[in-house]
Order: structure tokens, then C-alpha cells, then sequence
């Protein structure tokens, strides 16, 4: 299969969040954000949770933006949180939303027992300080309870918040059991999408464990890794090349954008993925629309008239 350069080069986008699960902006906001910044491919893909789709999908509609509806979903593998992407997914697929929503209903208690966590270690009433930061009460994570400590001043930002608390072995992290790695793979399948192991070099997972997640999750049907991505660093970028090569998955590439003032990286800046890599997107209708949209608006004014006289 020819691809046309274009289609391999164009700005995609496929991994964001909202307010529905632990964004800032609303969905339409975060789809007219990745248009005005260049994106040209774009997925919203908010935590265990596709309620933000519809409203993100209008938003882009009405831009001329391709739009992707997508998910990231929590699952535990070898005691580790592992996240995994479902790209182009059909929301209204009945085992994607109930698998997605047995992994959203522990998160409230959870919340509570990090509530208490916290209390004890001097941060009284957090898990009512977090729930003022949530969109989405059913989605309350992690990121509500830091934004809430920095707003009480304990903390300059939400990554001091992740060093100083939630995080494995601090105060107010507490161990929870998400989804299965294959139940998650085949929930996206289900749902006609494709997996995508999400930030393969966020997890604190050594040469021989990080080889047998990508294995385990090639076994159970996932597709692809993401190389380009707003957790990894130039070096990450090459290691995880060379992974995708080494296991025959396809490459994508996503900001994780969570807000203007907390993201690393902003929507559709991060840099192309390396050469002779498969992108994720090669033969989506959406990618060959995109690049068929950027093609027309480059063409001079005219043209097709030229063309035909
Ligand atoms: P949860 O699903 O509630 O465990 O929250 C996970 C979310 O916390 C991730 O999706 C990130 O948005 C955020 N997060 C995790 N670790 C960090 C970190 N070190 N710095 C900033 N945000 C983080
Ligand atoms: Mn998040
Ligand atoms: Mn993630
Ligand atoms: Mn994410």
C-alpha cells in the first residue's frame, strides 16, 4: 500500500483529556483548543469514560477538525497501573461501556479511604476540597485531590502534589485494583477500535517486566504503543521506536494534554514520530480526510478551474 506522505506527516493528535475526567476544559473546549494549535487528527480520550465524545465530536465537526472518538483506560498488570488507549472506538458498544463502568464505580471509596489518608498526614477535608475540582463526580481521581492541595498552599504544583503525596508509598495513595489487561484490550476490539499502550516509559517497570507487559498486551490483541507522547523524552522517543519495531506495533502519538497550565506539552506541538515508524493512523478514512482537507487548502485558488479549461 502507497500512503501519501502527507497522510504519515499529518499533526495527529490522539491522546487528551477533559473535564469529564481529569481535564480542565470542557470537550468542546479541548476540540477548538487542538484546532487552533494545529492539530489536524484529534482524540479526545478522557479516563474511563466516553461521556465527553459527543459534545468534543460537534465541537470538531463544526471546525472541519477529523475527529476520533477515544478512551484511556486504568488497568492493573503486574502491580503496576498501566493505562491503555481504545482509538476509534463506537461509543455506543454495550461491553466497552459496562467494562468501563465496573472501572469507574471504585473510584468514590477509593477518594474517601485518600481523604482520610491525607487527614492523617495533616491535610484535613480533602476529599470535599477534591470534589469541588471534579466535572464528572463519578471520575474523582488523583488530579482533583492535587489541584485541591495546591489551591490550599500546601504545595507549589500538581507535580510537587505527586511528589509529595498520592504517588505509591506517599501519603494518600492508595492501592486499587482496575481493570484486566486483556478485558481492556477486548473491550476496545469489541468496540471495533484499536489498543494503544499509553506512556510505556512512565512506568517504573524494568528491561525484562516492561518487554513482558509489551508481549502480554501484543498477545491479547493491542495494536500499538505510543512513542511520541507528552511523558517521554527524545531518548524515550528512540527506546520506544525500536520497541514498536522489535514487537511489529504501529506508532502513535498524543500530547496527554490535561490544561493550559499544567500540561508538560500543548496540544499538537509534540515533534513528528521517527521515520520508518507505522503510524497508527495509516489507514484510517479520518487521516486520508484530514490530509485531503490540508491538500485542498494549500491548492492555489484557481486551480480546479485551471484544471478543467
Ligand atoms: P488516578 O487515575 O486517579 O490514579 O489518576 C491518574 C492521573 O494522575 C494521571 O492520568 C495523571 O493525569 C495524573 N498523574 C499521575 N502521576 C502524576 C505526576 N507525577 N505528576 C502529575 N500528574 C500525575
Ligand atoms: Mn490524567
Ligand atoms: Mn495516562
Ligand atoms: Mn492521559
Amino acid at each position: 500500500m502507497s500512503v501519501p506522505a502527507d497522510v504519515l506527516r499529518l499533526n495527529a493528535d490522539l491522546h487528551a483529556h477533559s473535564r469529564v475526567s481529569d481535564g480542565v476544559l470542557a470537550p468542546a473546549e479541548v476540540a477548538r483548543r487542538a484546532h487552533a494549535r494545529g492539530v489536524q487528527l484529534f482524540a479526545l480520550t478522557d479516563h474511563d469514560e466516553l461521556g465527553g465524545l459527543t459534545e468534543a465530536g460537534a465541537a470538531a465537526a463544526a471546525l472541519g477538525l477529523a475527529f476520533v472518538p477515544g478512551v484511556e483506560i486504568s488497568v492493573s498488570w503486574g502491580g503496576e497501573t498501566i493505562h491503555v488507549l481504545g482509538l476509534r472506538i463506537d461509543p455506543g458498544c454495550a461491553p466497552l461501556r459496562d467494562g468501563l463502568a465496573r472501572t469507574r464505580s471504585g473510584r468514590d471509596a477509593r477518594a474517601r479511604e485518600m481523604g482520610e489518608d491525607l487527614a492523617r498526614a495533616g491535610i484535613a477535608g480533602a476529599y470535599q476540597g477534591a470534589l469541588r475540582f471534579v466535572g464528572n463526580p463519578a471520575m474523582v481521581g488523583r488530579t482533583h485531590f492535587a489541584r485541591h492541595i495546591v489551591e490550599r498552599g500546601v504545595c507549589r504544583d500538581v507535580a510537587e502534589v505527586f511528589q509529595r503525596y498520592l504517588s505509591e508509598g506517599r501519603p494518600g495513595f492508595v492501592a486499587h485494583r482496575w481493570a484486566g489487561l486483556a478485558d481492556a484490550v477486548q473491550w476496545i476490539r469489541a468496540a471495533g477500535g484499536v489498543a494503544v499502550l499509553a506512556h510505556p516509559g512512565r512506568y517504573r517497570l524494568g528491561e525484562t517486566a516492561l518487554w513482558a507487559l509489551v508481549g502480554a498486551f501484543r498477545e491479547a490483541g493491542g495494536e500499538a504503543i505510543e512513542v511520541v507522547c507528552g511523558s517521554h523524552t527524545r531518548d524515550q522517543y528512540r527506546r520506544f521506536a525500536q520497541v514498536a519495531h522489535e514487537f511489529g506495533l504501529r506508532a502513535s502519538r498524543g500530547s496527554d494534554f490535561h490544561g493550559p497550565d499544567e500540561s508538560r506539552v500543548e496540544l499538537g506541538s509534540l515533534p513528528a514520530l521517527p521515520d520508518a515508524l507505522v503510524p497508527v493512523w495509516l489507514d484510517w478514512p479520518e487521516a486520508a480526510w484530514a490530509a485531503a482537507c490540508a491538500r485542498s487548502a494549500r491548492a492555489p485558488s484557481g486551480a480546479t478551474t485551471a484544471a478543467r479549461a
